[in-house]
């Protein structure tokens, strides 16, 4: 049995196709984000990174990072087991307060990663709930389709923030039956908003609950950055809110909060919670250090809105096809997967710029695009630099520039 030809060929079947993914080889220097180190075959080039989601450089801010190192000192480097077999340490008991209190719920419980809460989460939930009917968006992440699917009970996927379809098929489930309705409050590839009050109002005449990834506004949304729903005044009518350490919060894990039951609950019975070793004492204190900061400053939230506005405008005048979009995401179209690739080489190869292409299964075949995350550091002169070297590259690749539009085919 030649068992390596079964990965060999994994592999060149994602080459023939144009997927194969090579990851670049950087070094971060806290202090000087966005600027990096990539590491090279011809040795280190100086590079500027367009494509983090550490959305306000939180990840090299001076308290978190001494909050960090000081509870590594005091309390060493990991967790030494999970919470059934270890019990808590006291850093995670702080930070799912912190967490609790940011959403105005009961309780909050910390996992892993935000993929580990979604998937255990959704699971764990709606398997609690007998016949649970779960609701779904079409364009709901990996993390909330897997954890869909590992509840085990039937679904309905709704199109795309769609109210009407989801009323329609709220209706055909009847209002006696449980039903759990899972979306995003920001969709992160195309930077779009759902409609979150309106989605309440759905839920509420039809008695069902609501789950909400809010991941990519959490820290970067709101008052005290509790993210869309909270700047929206909807974060009381959600029964359940999860999201992540690892991308404003600029560390690492994942929460669910609300009811004390519903906690209580999904701590008793989720494997992705029982089974798997706690976030390091470090790594929890630093991600609450994260939270409190951006509990009280705004100024991070304000900064980070007027860069997008200023990139979205420059490369908008530079005559580049930006998708527009409300929020901090800024994704620019290409719309060929050859294209995008060969557009993102040029771009580190040649400018020192990084953008990650984003190809399928990620977003639709023809819908390939630069995802483009301006940060507060992302200076006017670094905007000028990337709207520049954007023009340069799409000319010299003739990349189309009337790509921004929607394509007429929805792609499901
Ligand atoms: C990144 C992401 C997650 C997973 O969060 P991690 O903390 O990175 O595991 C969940 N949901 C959405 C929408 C994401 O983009």
């Amino acid at each position: 049995m030649d068992y390596a030809a079964f990965f060999e060929q994994a592999v060149s079947d994602l080459k023939a196709e144009r997927r194969y993914r090579v990851f670049a080889d950087l070094e971060r220097i806290a202090g000087r984000f966005p600027h990096a180190i990539r590491h090279t075959a011809q040795g280190p080039q100086p590079i500027v990174v367009w494509c983090s989601n550490d959305y306000l450089g939180m990840g090299q801010h001076p308290a978190v990072i001494e909050a960090l190192a000081s509870t590594a000192r005091r309390m060493g480097a990991g967790a030494g087991g999970t919470r059934n077999i270890s019990g808590n340490h006291h850093p995670v008991v702080q930070l799912e307060a912190e967490l609790a209190d940011l959403h105005g719920k009961d309780a909050a419980l910390a996992f892993t990663s935000g993929y580990v809460s979604n998937l255990t989460g959704i699971a764990t939930i709606a398997k609690l709930i007998p016949d649970c009917l779960i609701l779904s968006d079409a364009l709901n992440h990996n993390s909330m389709i897997e954890g869909v699917r590992n509840a085990g009970r039937e679904k309905a996927i709704f199109r795309h923030n769609d109210l009407e379809h989801l009323e329609e098929l709220l209706r055909r489930a009847g209002r006696d039956r449980p039903k759990l309705i899972v979306f995003e409050s920001i969709y992160s590839m195309d930077g779009d908003i759902a409609p979150i009050g309106r989605i309440c109002d759905l839920a509420e005449r039809h008695q069902a609950m609501t789950y909400i990834d809010e991941v990519h506004a959490v820290g970067l949304y709101g008052p005290r950055g509790a993210g869309v729903a909270e700047r929206d005044g909807e974060m009381a009518r959600i029964d359940v809110i999860e999201g992540t350490l690892a991308k404003a919060y600029g560390c690492l894990g994942g929460y669910i909060a609300g009811s004390a039951a519903m906690v209580d609950a999904v701590r008793s019975h989720a494997p992705g919670f029982i089974f798997t070793t706690t976030l390091p004492p470090a790594v929890a204190a630093a991600a609450c250090e994260s939270v409190r900061i951006l509990k009280a400053s705004g100024d991070e939230r304000a900064r980070h809105q007027r860069q997008a506005a200023r990139t979205k405008e420059a490369l908008a005048a530079a005559g580049l096809p930006v998708m527009p979009t409300s929020t901090h995401i800024v994704p620019l179209m290409v719309r060929n997967a050859e294209l995008c690739k060969a557009a993102s080489d040029r771009l580190l190869d040649t400018h020192g710029i990084y953008i990650q292409p984003i190809n399928y299964p990620t977003v639709p075949r023809g819908e390939e695009r630069l995802r483009i995350t301006p940060t507060p550091f992302h200076d006017e002169s670094l905007i000028q630099a990337l709207a520049d070297a954007l023009v340069e590259v799409w000319d010299h690749l003739g990349v189309p520039r009337d790509a921004a539009a929607p394509l007429a085919v929805a792609a499901e």
